[in-house]
């Protein structure tokens, strides 16, 4: 009992001996461990910018590494640093050029390539398959780049990518930590798939696997056997999102291959004196999934000789009882070699693995000295519960720390003395790690208060407690950070997908969803393209009404909108805190030329004087700041009346007012001013109108026509279904002609908008308003910001995405098109003919739902529609499926929805 205790407190038990969420040391960039003799360049500007001045945080000489230029976007210039031994990197940390305050050159995205001998170079690919990472949007700021995989390698190469000609400059560091296993690569057959019927199917290859494929043998890498992550007990399920069921493990079918074992190669970097091995096994046995019955290894004392004929290896005691996952630890002798072949005999249907490693006497890999304060904050983590414990033991052993496995697998050799003797040692050991860890407890407090402490106060605090992907930014020498999910478009058939959807790989980063929250009404799109998302809390309304900007406010009209409600659930809610997929990727489908003849040729609205309009009332908050209803004196004169308002006999007219908050970003700044511009080139009875702007002086305000009814969403939330009862009891109702009408409407100013080439990205209803005879008007343009921008949003703020409205590929790929526009019409439709009483898809998580697109994505007949609204006729709902189709050509133009409309409406 307590042995069975002791080990439940191993805490390196749930761990790899290489975690990536610890392993996230600076390596010497900064810090000037890396001698400038092993940092060289393809190229460099000057003496001044060559790649030893490439250190993130320091300023020398020009202030950074800037290759020969100006760089074309096919120039491949590159900044090489040499490890000098094996490290496992988790991290890529960019900055630009400052250059004492003079510099503005920085690397707006890059590529890795890496290389364990300096012979073959690998280029770093996401999860996803996308090989762009994204770096810096101005000089000063530290951007880290999680690599998701890690990478184990001696070189990298840091290759700065430019969609337009221009001068880029770069300081950089890598964290990471020594790889102590010293394996260089593995062979091993092929993963396969697993498909019982009535179960999901697993995918149990080794997706991140970077040798290569021939007949059905991977070799000569490295991949997710090595990558640090452990599989769950239900090999179904893993902790990385936006990945595919069995994801975590390598598998394989028994009848599959033949002999009834796996072979498996481990070439290492030296010759080494094994004292263990450890395999992580999944032991499911419910499903026909087992540990190893037992493995015999062979030795190779070097590359050239043979193998030597004695084999060492175990024969394990197989568990029927428990199901966990387990490492299965095996003892192997302290023989000598440079490579190993071990066999992995089957004891049931499927055997999968999720990690291998080797614990060995080697002549020790000095680890480069990193300093405790160096290690940058782990992203949080379920499978993380001791991050600063688990530190300590990593950063102070110079051997791998002993690690027994749980539950045990023994040698069955039938020797009870020899079983006890093991026990006694191994108890013996515990209590020894027990101490340890007291002590490092204990040592972990002081050194809180030390230097490292000085990092975490940096962060932010917005860690996600599931982050995939972690983009740290830091403001001039004082980096601070911010948690990333990008999406992750991979999806259980990679291969597929690329080979379908070739702007994947030009793409930006890897990206995950996190996502877990009911969603919220309140809307922070983002300047494009995305995509990262983390659950946002409520977030506070302003009672600040009447703030004074306009003349004379009443404060004793400062009633609420009875339209506003600041609460109703709508639509997933999430932040957006990096953006992907911004230069030279298709993943935006909207032609530039179209947002730029929108934007180019300036506003066409003219500068209304503030101090004539008069506030009246608060009607909403978005993502800009208020809205207030306004009287605006002389507006018609201001007009020329060239735009026919519903007071024309001289009284002020009621005008909405879109005042941006005052503390909004340079970011937010552009872009409300961007949605100005944008809505000035708009001109459409169902495209609400711009009628002015104040943006001589701050705050910048938009004014558009007032529409009585406020948004949709709100409006036929609060009515029911026309019928006898609602007339009888007064209850405020709707028609069936009347829906039909407002889709004909919306279909109608959609139908507008693409005819110009216009997506709007966020079509809902909670986007369309309604005045007072009915006619409903599109809104909200602050989706269309930033369609080509380099840079991303980055906050203090967040921002979010409607993806219950999103067609698959705008969440899976960023793309945005018309064709993504006509799906969200369709759950538009569906709003409307559920009169907004349901959110769509509500009784599934934000998770489910992105689930769910992944259904749509591989289109087998799993995937979930919205339900047919009772009061919806039959064709429209056909219409509405129309809109949901897989395949962009198969759905429905807007001037064909409009016309099937309009026959309705007939
Ligand atoms: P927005 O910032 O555009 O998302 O607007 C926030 C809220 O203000 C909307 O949900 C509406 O309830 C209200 N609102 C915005 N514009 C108008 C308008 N032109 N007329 C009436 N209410 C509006």
């Amino acid at each position: 009992m307590l042995f069975l205790m002791l080990l439940l407190l191993l805490p390196a038990e749930s761990r790899s001996q290489t975690d990536p969420a610890q392993c996230r040391y600076a390596l010497g960039m900064q810090d000037g461990s890396i001698a400038d003799d092993d940092l060289t360049a393809s190229s460099q500007w000057y003496e001044s910018t060559g790649p030893k001045y490439a250190r993130l945080g320091r300023d020398e000489a020009d202030g950074a590494w800037c290759p020969a230029g100006p760089l074309h976007p096919s120039d491949e210039q590159f900044l090489q640093v040499d490890l000098r031994s094996l490290c496992f990197v988790t991290l890529v940390g960019t900055q630009g050029r400052s250059g004492g305050g003079a510099g503005k050159e920085f690397v707006r995205i890059y590529r890795l390539d890496y290389s364990r001998d300096g012979d073959r170079w690998i280029s770093w690919k996401s999860r996803t398959g996308q090989k762009v990472i994204q770096g810096n949007s101005n000089v000063y700021d530290v951007v880290l780049k999680d690599l998701r995989p890690p990478v184990i390698a001696r070189y990298l190469r840091i290759i700065p990518v430019t969609e337009l000609t221009s001068t880029v400059c770069m300081r950089m560091e890598l964290y990471g930590c020594s790889w102590h296993d010293g394996l260089l690569s593995y062979s091993a057959p092929e993963g396969q798939i697993m498909a019982v019927p009535g179960y999901p199917i697993a995918y149990l290859n080794d997706s991140t696997y970077d040798g290569f494929l021939e007949r059905r043998l991977q070799f000569g890498g490295l991949g997710q056997l090595t990558d640090g992550l452990l599989g769950m007990d239900d090999f179904l399920q893993t902790h990385q999102t936006r990945t595919w069921q069995g994801y975590d493990y390598v598998g394989w079918r028994n009848d599959s291959l033949g002999p009834g074992y796996v072979e498996m190669d481990f070439l290492f970097d030296k010759q080494r004196n094994f004292s263990s091995m450890k395999v992580h096994c999944n032991n499911m046995f419910s499903r026909g999934v087992k540990i190893f019955k037992k493995v015999s290894c062979l030795f190779k004392p070097r590359l050239i000789s043979d193998w030597e004929p004695e084999p060492v290896g175990i024969t394990t005691v197989l568990d029927d009882k428990n199901p966990s996952a387990r490492f299965v630890t095996v003892p192997l002798g302290n023989r000598v070699g440079k490579e190993l072949r071990c066999q992995f005999s089957f004891a049931d249907t499927w055997m999968m693995f999720s990690e291998i490693s080797f614990q060995s006497n080697m002549e020790v890999i000095k680890p480069r000295v990193i300093p405790v304060h160096t290690r940058l904050p782990s992203p949080l983590s379920t499978a993380d519960p001791e991050p600063e414990l688990s530190t300590m033991l990593q950063s102070q052993e110079t051997t791998p720390p002993f690690i027994v496995s749980w539950p045990v697998d023994r040698p069955d050799d039938g020797s009870t003395s020899v079983l006890i003797g093991c026990l006694v040692t191994i108890i013996l050991l515990l209590l020894v790690i027990i101490v340890l860890i007291l002590w490092c407890q204990y040592v972990r407090k002081v050194l809180e208060k030390a230097p490292c402490r000085i990092l975490d106060e940096e962060v932010m605090g917005q860690h996600s407690s599931c982050s995939d992907t972690m983009v740290v930014h830091s403001s001039h020498s004082n980096p601070t950070y911010e948690t990333v999910f990008l999406l992750d478009p991979e999806y259980q058939e990679p291969v597929l997908l690329l080979h379908k959807l070739p702007e994947l790989s030009q793409s930006a980063e890897d990206s995950v969803l996190i996502l877990s929250n009911p969603a919220y009404d309140l809307f922070i799109p983002t300047s494009f393209p995305l995509i990262g998302w983390h659950v946002m809390k409520n977030k506070p309304i302003s009672t600040n009404v009447c703030s004074g900007d306009y003349a004379e406010p009443d404060l004793t009209q400062c009633t609420p909108h009875q339209g506003f409600q600041s609460s109703v659930p709508h639509y997933a809610e999430t932040d957006i805190v990096s953006l992907q997929g911004v230069t030279g990727s298709n993943m935006y489908a909207v032609p530039a030329l179209t947002v730029d003849s929108l934007t180019r040729k300036g506003i066409s609205v003219g500068e209304f004087p503030r101090q004539r309009l008069h506030f009246r009332e608060k009607l909403g908050e978005g993502q800009f700041g208020e809205v207030h209803l306004c009287e605006a004196e002389g507006l018609q004169e201001f007009l020329g009346g060239v735009v026919p308002l519903s007071d024309p006999d001289g009284r002020p007219v009621l005008v909405a007012v879109k005042k941006l908050r005052a503390d909004a970003s340079k970011n937010a700044r552009n872009d409300f001013l961007k949605e100005i511009k944008i809505m000035s080139r708009l001109n459409h009875p169902n495209i609400v109108r711009l009628l002015g702007v104040c943006v001589c002086t701050d705050p910048l305000c938009m004014i558009t026509e007032y529409m009585e009814n406020g948004d949709l969403n709100q409006f036929l939330s609060q009515r029911e279904s026309e019928s006898t009862l609602t007339h009888a009891n007064n209850i405020p109702s709707v028609s069936l002609p009347n829906l039909l009408h407002m889709s004909a409407q919306i279909s109608s100013g959609m139908r507008y908008l693409a005819s110009l080439n216009f997506v709007h990205r966020d079509l809902a209803t909670r986007n369309c308003l309604v005045d007072h005879q009915l006619t409903i008007k599109i809104a909200d343009f602050g989706m269309s910001r930033n369609l080509y921008s380099g840079d991303y949003y980055r906050i203090q703020g967040r921002a979010v995405l409607p993806i219950r409205w999103m067609a698959w590929e705008s969440i899976l790929l960023g793309k945005f098109t018309t064709a993504s526009d006509v799906w969200a019409f369709g759950v538009t439709l569906w709003e409307i003919f559920t009169l907004c009483k349901e959110q769509p898809y509500s009784l599934l998580s934000d998770e489910q739902v992105i689930e769910n697109t992944g259904e749509f994505f591989r289109n087998q007949g799993r995937q979930i529609f919205l339900s047919h609204p009772s009061l919806c006729p039959p064709t429209l709902f056909e219409l509405m499926l129309r809109c949901w189709s897989r395949d962009t050509k198969d759905r429905p133009s807007f001037e064909r929805v409009h016309r099937h409309l309009q026959e309705h409406v007939a």
